[in-house]
């Protein structure tokens, strides 16, 4: 358990200098519109015959997959006096919590 202050103090790109901002924990990335390429060429060898490239193999096995029990954080830095946000990774956690200081 990690916990993180609410405000911060950050260095601004706009403003060029350091000013308090309000943190947020974004969950999860957001996907853009439409399908990434990755995933079309996986639509269309899923039908049909032939051989289907890298998805003829098998899929990788669930203990590879969650070999790894934390998640890198991304939070949501909120410029105080320009509004605007910039993006900050934090290290692998297991779990955060934001927390008000005063
Ligand atoms: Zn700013």
């Amino acid at each position: 358990m990690v916990k993180i202050p609410a405000k911060m103090r950050a260095y601004c790109k706009k403003c060029k200098k350091h000013t308090t901002m309000t943190v947020r924990h974004e969950k999860g990335g957001r996907r853009g519109s439409g399908l990434v390429k990755g995933t079309r060429n996986q639509q269309r060898n899923k039908r049909g015959s032939g051989n289907k490239g890298k998805y003829s193999k098998k899929a990788i096995s669930q203990a590879k997959m969650s070999s790894k029990t934390s998640q890198k954080v991304d939070l949501r830095l909120t410029c105080d006096v320009c509004k605007s946000t910039w993006v900050k990774t934090y290290p692998r956690t297991r779990s955060v919590e934001i927390v008000k200081t005063h």
